[in-house]
């Protein structure tokens, strides 16, 4: 989806038209453009980070994105990123015995 489509603008709520003076209300749109573009930038990278099988890259793109311009499909991307996000596991404890159960499962993880 084109960033454009989805943009009104933030004085007089007009639908967006590619101009960064706004046909209503003359507001200048051109910084709003540029944050929108970027943000769209960065979901195609998440999107090709979920194609090259690094979703925790694409999760840190789409997170970047939504920071800078939020949708509703920017947020499914999000969500959907951060689902497929290895999850990082706090790591054993190193306290000595007791540690280890007898069948060898650290404790740490429940
Ligand atoms: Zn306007």
């Amino acid at each position: 989806m084109s960033p454009s489509l989805q943009l009104r603008c933030p004085v007089c709520k007009a639908r967006f038209r590619s101009e960064v003076i706004c046909s209503r209300c003359g507001a200048s749109l051109g910084r709003l453009m540029e944050l929108a573009l970027a943000s769209f930038h960065l979901r195609e990278r998440a999107r090709a980070s979920f194609d090259a099988g690094d979703p925790g890259a694409a999760a840190e793109f789409a997170s970047r994105a939504q920071g800078l311009h939020r949708t509703e499909a920017g947020d499914r991307l999000e969500r959907l990123a951060r689902l497929l996000k290895p999850v990082q596991r706090p790591r054993a404890r190193s306290n000595g015995a007791g540690s280890l159960t007898p069948g060898g499962a650290a404790f740490g993880f429940w």
